[in-house]
This record gives structure tokens, C-alpha cells and sequence, in this order.
């Protein structure tokens, strides 16, 4: 059977729609179309119902009540408002702050705008597969620390972070704790009781809803975790996030989360298939090719693979029909090597030489197939062109070539 190209495998940069989702939502645009927060006519009310029925159907998820979630304009938000939020809610009881440095930008920049403010934080490093320690969590809290922020999956490698046990020691020691679940959030079970958090991050377009809405989770308890806003204006959200709520995006952010939970067990060991279909078929193909990040310990559909001898991104320009990504999309503008890489302890080289193999929902076992005859027919004509891939099967030690001509 012929594939369609080309074929779309950057499924963590962003998914289609759902066609179920897009029906959901469509009725918002034209027949109701209320402002939810307007409480005099039946226009408001409707509106008001489906926003509280797609906080429900959140909560179903995530497994949280409805007034725990704060709908925001994507991820990037809930992680600035979550954050940035608890830092000057919190600023009377410490400075400090601990998160990873194979965090999302979206957390990572807030914190270093919370440095230029006067905060200290503290970076985490990962081990070679990319796990952060949990004990390092622990000794790096001091009674200045007011918030633990650490991501669930990764966006680049899919790692899962030990967010439970890391929830644990922020619980026991009091501090509030933070996690970034955009990547695992309808791929995995993510639930706020069983991952020990009080604050975590979600987005309706990495988990087949559409762009430009989120939200935060915030949990209730006594007395409530303190957020200072970041919006100014009508108080919407508990005075949260102000701001007329985007209805239509948010039902489809319920729609979503109600076929991810539906699906989510068969369709990840759908994917796990597919997945290690892509790396067999690669790495039986091609030799000096080596997985980024823990093996099992990641999302069912990533797959990063750095080539040597190659260039990510010539090899992308090679594959003009399949989609993937190298580095993260955020930063492969820049051609810097990915910082979550590095932080590995890739190297600069093989750093350069990684693909994100993004699987998702309308990902088949055809595509993979030709994904890898591709790959490794381009890569070996990539390398036929390399002199240091010549030397290196010739067995030249290539560290020792590469120092002598520094
Ligand atoms: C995509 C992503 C974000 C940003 O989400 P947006 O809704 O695009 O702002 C944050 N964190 C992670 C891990 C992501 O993958």
C-alpha cells in the first residue's frame, strides 16, 4: 500500500485535530457563542455550562476537581502563571527556587526573569539518559525554597521523570511543586494524586485539540496555595486569570481529553509498537546510531536518534517528505545544539546529529516502514560523503585525529 506524503511524525511539536473534537467545538463558533461570563441571558449560561463541562471532563483525566483548573492561552502560560505565580505569592517565605535544566523555555526563562528579580534557582542536571535524581531534589531544598518545578516527559527525548517520588519529598518537606505535564497528559496516565503535585501544566494542541488554549491545574487545600496573577482585568478563573474565557477552545480541550482517556491504553501500546518498530528497522539498518534518553522510561511515541557522521540537519533536508524534527522546534532556528542533549552529555557532535521521531495518532505501521528505508538509505548516502565516517570504519581512532588537528 502506497503511504501519503508527506508524513507527519513531529506529533510533540503539535497534533491535528481531532475530527471528534472539531465537532465538538463547532457549535461554539455560530449557535452559542455567549460570552461565559455574561449571567443575565441563556447565551452566558450555555456557554458557562460547557466551560464547566469540559472542567469536568479535564478533572476525569487528571483526576482533579472542576474549580481546581484555571484555563489559560496554552501551555507557556500555565507554566509563566504557575511559576512566576507562586514566586511572588510566596516571596515573604524564601527565594529559591529548583527545577531542571532539561526544563521546557517556557519554565526555564521564567525562572531566569525571576533571577534578574532577585530569586535564586537552582538548575538540576540529568543523568546520561536524562533522569533528574530525586535525592538531588532533596539536597538542593533549603528553608529559602518556595517551589519545585520539574517537567513529567520531555519534549525532545520523552523522558519520564520520577515525578511521583520527586512530589513526595515536596510534600514531606512542604513545598509547593510544580510539573510540567504537556507531553504526557493524554498519552499516559497523569493523574495529581498519584503524581504528588499541586500545580501542573497542560495543552489542548499536543494532545489533539486545537491551538492556543491550556490550563493549570491548581490544588485546593487548606489554607489554598497563593497564586499572584499575572492578568490584570475582570477577575475571571477566581481572580486567577483574567481574561473573556476562549469557549470553543476549551470545549475542545474537554472533547480531547475525553477520547485521550477513552483511547489511552490501547493507542500507547499502539505506539510503543510503532516505536520500536522505527528503532529496530533503524538501528538494523545502520550502525554509529545511538537513543537519546532512557529506554523504556519515555513517552510510547518518541524516538531520538542522533547519527553519526551526519548532520540533523542535512538529513532533514534529505527527507523532505517525512516531518521530524531536530533539536526542538524551538530552538533548531538557531542551529545551536539542543541544550537537553548536551545536557546528556551527547557531545556537540551527535548533539547536531539528532532526529525527534514524534509518533502519534494517525501514525501506521506502513509509514514506519517507509520512514526507515529512508533513513537509512539517505544516511548512508550522507555518510558516503564523510571522511571521518571513511576513517572511522577503517578503525581510526578518530578521538585522537580529531585533538592532533586542534
Ligand atoms: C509545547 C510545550 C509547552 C508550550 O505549550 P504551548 O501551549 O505551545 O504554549 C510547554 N512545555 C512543554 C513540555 C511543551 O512540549
Amino acid at each position: 500500500m502506497a503511504v501519503k506524503l508527506p508524513i507527519y511524525m513531529d506529533y510533540h511539536s503539535t497534533t491535528p485535530v481531532d475530527p471528534e473534537v472539531l465537532e465538538a467545538m463547532l457549535p461554539y463558533f455560530r449557535e452559542h457563542f455567549g460570552n461565559a461570563a455574561s449571567r443575565n441571558h441563556p447565551f452566558g449560561w450555555n456557554a458557562e455550562a460547557a466551560v464547566d463541562r469540559a472542567r469536568e471532563q479535564i478533572g476525569s483525566l487528571i483526576g482533579c476537581k472542576p474549580q481546581e483548573i484555571v484555563f489559560t492561552s496554552g501551555a507557556t502560560e500555565s507554566d509563566n502563571l504557575a511559576v512566576k505565580g507562586v514566586a511572588y505569592a510566596m516571596k515573604h517565605k524564601g527565594d529559591h527556587i529548583v527545577t531542571s535544566v532539561i526544563e521546557h523555555h517556557a519554565v526555564l526563562d521564567s525562572c531566569r526573569r525571576l533571577e534578574k528579580e532577585g530569586f535564586r534557582v537552582t538548575y538540576l542536571s540529568v543523568d546520561k539518559d536524562g533522569l533528574v535524581d530525586p535525592m538531588a531534589v532533596e539536597e538542593a531544598i533549603t528553608d529559602k525554597t518556595i517551589l519545585v518545578t520539574i517537567m513529567y516527559a520531555n519534549n525532545e527525548i520523552g523522558v519520564l521523570q520520577p515525578v511521583k517520588e520527586i512530589g513526595a519529598i515536596c510534600r514531606q518537606k512542604g513545598i509547593v511543586f510544580h510539573s510540567d505535564a504537556v507531553q504526557a497528559v493524554g498519552k499516559i496516565p497523569a493523574r495529581v494524586d498519584d503524581l504528588n503535585v499541586d500545580f501542573m501544566s497542560l495543552t489542548a494542541h499536543k494532545m489533539y485539540g486545537p491551538k492556543g488554549v491550556g490550563a493549570l491545574y491548581v490544588r485546593m487545600t487548606k489554607p489554598p496555595v497563593k497564586l499572584v496573577p499575572l492578568m490584570d482585568g475582570g477577575g475571571h478563573e477566581r481572580g486567577r486569570r483574567s481574561g473573556t474565557l476562549a469557549v470553543p477552545g476549551i470545549v475542545g480541550l474537554g472533547a480531547a481529553c475525553v477520547k485521550c482517556e477513552r483511547i489511552m491504553e490501547e493507542e500507547s501500546k499502539r505506539l510503543v509498537g510503532l516505536r520500536e518498530r522505527l528503532k529496530k528497522g533503524i538501528f538494523g539498518r545502520l550502525d554509529h546510531v545511538y537513543l537519546n534518553g532512557h529506554p523504556e522510561k519515555r513517552l510510547p511515541g518518541n524516538c531520538n536518534i542522533s547519527f553519526e557522521f551526519v548532520e540533523g540537519e542535512s538529513l532533514l533536508m534529505a527527507m523532505k517528505e517525512v516531518a521530524v524534527s531536530s533539536g526542538s522546534a524551538c530552538t533548531s532556528a538557531t542551529l545551536e545544539p539542543s541544550y537537553v542533549l548536551m545536557a546528556l552529555g551527547v557531545g556537540e557532535e551527535l548533539a547536531h546529529s539528532s532526529i525527534r521521531f514524534g509518533l502519534g495518532r494517525w501514525n501506521t505501521e506502513e509509514e514506519v516502514d517507509f520512514v526507515v528505508e529512508k533513513v537509512g538509505e539517505r544516511v548512508k548516502r550522507l555518510r558516503e560523503m564523510s571522511p571521518l565516517y571513511a576513517m572511522a570504519l577503517q578503525g581510526v581512532d578518530l578521538k585522537s585525529v580529531q585533538s592532533s588537528s586542534r
